[in-house]
């Protein structure tokens, strides 16, 4: 089932991008994380890409 509502697209696109990766075990957690939530790691690299150059 494609995606038509743009405004949705736009969310999840932005939800994709942003969040943080634990530098010891490569996890996703979201951007509000301290620690990660697997290895209870404090050494957490953002990954805040800015939104599409087109
Ligand atoms: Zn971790």
């Amino acid at each position: 089932m494609p995606i038509t509502d743009v405004a949705k697209k736009q969310l999840a696109q932005r939800h994709r991008l942003f969040y943080k990766i634990c530098r010891k075990c490569a996890s996703r957690n979201p951007i509000s994380a301290e620690k990660c939530r697997r290895c209870r790691s404090r050494n957490l690299r953002l990954k805040n890409r800015e939104l599409g150059t087109k």
